[in-house]
């Protein structure tokens, strides 16, 4: 069976919707055979109440406590894990310039793209046939990487589109198509793939075998339980086999500066 020893997407208990300290993750990823772990907590919007960042995202103030606990974990375990303080950031193109602003400021050294939400707010994960906003999605995606700033677009399949399967194939391919000219790694997220969510999405990564991009398995940890999952890490490479899909260990950080 194949190993997987690095992931740079995992969410700690700052953002109010998954468990554990940074340090809990950290041990528990030494024990599964990780050597490079990546830190990419929700990122924190500018002008968020405390309330309406609860249960989804860490608020502004907490974003240096983050990075710093980060920083001096990565300090303390030296040899044993490298670790990377990092976030996971929507493209929302009126904050961006902002956003990455605070980040780079808090001694972020990295970014993964998680659109999260289409313009205007809704969820890009429910289920709608709407072609407007599917397009939507991919639009931002595309112009996120265009930023120069991701180092790794997070579950790109988190669109849940029902409607026309040719037309989601077409917008698929732009979106895999520019992630390869950019020199962009997809993810195949393997948290969707043990919940049974709707990604990773067959027709999403058939686009992208044919495409020839780059792909990365994350775990997209919320939870230290998420970290040692050898059996779903088979079933990722599995996918990866049947699909034809280029799989690397690996990716280089693009660093914030
Ligand atoms: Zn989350
Ligand atoms: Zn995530």
């Amino acid at each position: 069976m194949e190993h997987m020893t690095s992931n740079f997407h995992s969410h700690t208990w700052r953002c109010g919707h998954a468990v554990g300290t940074e340090r809990e993750y950290v041990d528990t990823a030494i024990k599964a055979g990780f050597t490079v772990w990546g830190f990419s907590d929700h990122i924190p919007l500018p002008g968020y109440s405390p309330e309406r960042s609860a249960g989804m995202r860490m608020t502004m103030d907490q974003l240096q406590g983050y990075v710093d606990t980060v920083k001096d974990l990565g300090d303390e375990y030296g040899e044993k894990i490298e670790l990377h303080a990092g976030l996971e950031a929507e493209y929302v193109p009126a904050l961006f310039g902002e956003l990455s602003r605070s980040a780079v400021r808090a001694g972020v050294e990295y970014l993964i793209l998680g659109q999260h939400f289409t313009t205007g707010g809704a969820y890009s994960g429910a289920a709608a046939d709407s072609p407007e906003r599917l397009r939507d999605y991919c639009r931002l995606v595309k112009e996120g990487m265009e930023t120069g700033l991701f180092s790794l677009v997070a579950h790109p399949d988190l669109i849940n589109f029902t409607g026309d399967a040719a037309l989601f194939y077409d917008e698929a391919r732009g979106l895999c198509l520019r992630a390869k000219e950019l020199g962009i790694p997809l993810e195949l997220n393997l948290l969707g793939l043990a919940m049974g969510k709707h990604y990773p999405n067959p027709a999403f990564w058939c686009a992208a075998a044919e495409t020839g991009n780059r792909v990365v398995f994350s775990l997209d940890a919320h939870a230290p339980e998420h970290i040692a999952i050898p059996r779903v890490i088979e079933r990722g490479f599995g996918i990866a086999r049947d699909m034809g899909l280029d799989i690397t260990g690996s990716i280089d950080l693009k660093r914030l500066k």
